[in-house]
């Protein structure tokens, strides 16, 4: 019997789905990681990714088309990032609706501006793409990278004891604006690559708790976070710093001596520390007292 997805929760899919991966011995990483992970040189891994901007959903069509085509691509961009890894090529799919006045080509070509404009940022050429006809404006990029073999960072390797960092405030992101016109953090993970080789990374697409989930489970370990260190964007509650979509900050782990040369610089922000799996993911309140934390980010259905 054919089951619908809104039964089953986004991740639950997911799950199901990666049994359709024709996993060959040469994919060193596939579904699971922020990119897939795949052969490239001697050296370098290649970083293959794709996420896909929907209008109602990740936009609407009263916003800038400038920073909607920026989001399109930082929201790919950041995902190398989270790889430690340098994003290099890029090809954009479109579906364009039809008004009775026909296509908003001025609204497009601005969308391709913000496009073109995150792509030179951080180095990215966009080098082909796919045009169709759509009910509602659909933006997917499907972007690759690369990464030298040492520095790759997965979300598999946190060890108990490592500290959890971010790279900056969280919280309020869709309220804001700030989805739309974000910096993807790759500045700051390839400095972190090659200075203190963080042991697991993400970036933060789900929220914090959720997101941070993914990284406990892709390690088999467990988490306190110190509810006073983790630093909030002006006006936004904890819960929300927890569960908003959107930060694109990243979130790593790194072993307790390496954290206390990170702690000297302001730029990352430690937020709780990893412990064994079967302690599980808790939260410290400033009174002392810890309670569990819920695993659960945005999630589409
Ligand atoms: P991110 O937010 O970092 O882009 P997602 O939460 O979208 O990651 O996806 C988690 C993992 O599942 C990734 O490895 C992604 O490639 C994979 N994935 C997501 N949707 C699909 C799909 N429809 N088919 C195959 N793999 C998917
Ligand atoms: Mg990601």
């Amino acid at each position: 019997m054919a089951r619908r997805t809104s039964g089953i929760g986004e991740f639950a899919l997911i799950e199901r789905l990666k049994r359709f991966q024709n996993l060959s011995a040469k994919v060193v990483k596939g579904i699971g990681d922020d990119a897939a992970v795949l052969p490239l040189d001697t050296k370098r891994y290649q970083l293959f990714t794709t996420d896909m901007c929907v209008e109602g959903v990740h936009f609407l069509k009263t916003m800038p088309a400038c920073s909607v085509g920026w989001k399109a691509m930082a929201v790919n961009v950041s995902d190398i990032a989270a790889m430690g890894g340098c994003p290099r090529f890029a090809v954009v799919s479109i579906g364009v609706p039809r008004t009775r006045s026909g296509i908003n080509v001025r609204y497009l070509e601005g969308i391709y501006e913000g496009m073109h404009e995150c792509a030179r940022t951080f180095g990215v050429s966009i080098v082909g793409g796919d045009t169709v006809k759509s009910d509602k404006l659909v933006i997917n990029v499907a972007l690759l990278g690369d990464v030298e073999k040492k520095k790759l960072t997965l979300r598999g390797g946190a060890k108990p004891g490592d500290v959890i960092f971010v790279t900056g405030p969280l919280g309020g992101s869709l309220k804001s604006g700030r989805h739309l016109t974000f910096t993807p953090r790759v500045k700051e993970a390839r400095w972190l690559v090659e200075h203190v080789k963080p042991t697991a990374m993400m970036d933060i697409s789900d929220g914090l708790a959720g997101d941070l989930g993914h990284i406990l489970k892709a390690s088999s370990v467990g988490a306190v976070l110190d509810e006073a260190s983790i630093p909030l964007h002006r006006g936004v509650t904890l819960a929300q710093a927890l569960t908003d979509g959107e930060d694109f900050e990243l979130a790593f782990t790194i072993s307790f001596k390496s954290a206390k040369r990170l702690m000297k610089n302001k730029r990352f922000f430690p937020v709780g520390v990893i412990v064994h799996a079967h302690e599980g993911f808790r939260l410290r309140r400033a009174d002392g007292s810890q309670v569990p934390v819920q695993a659960k980010g945005f999630r589409h259905f």
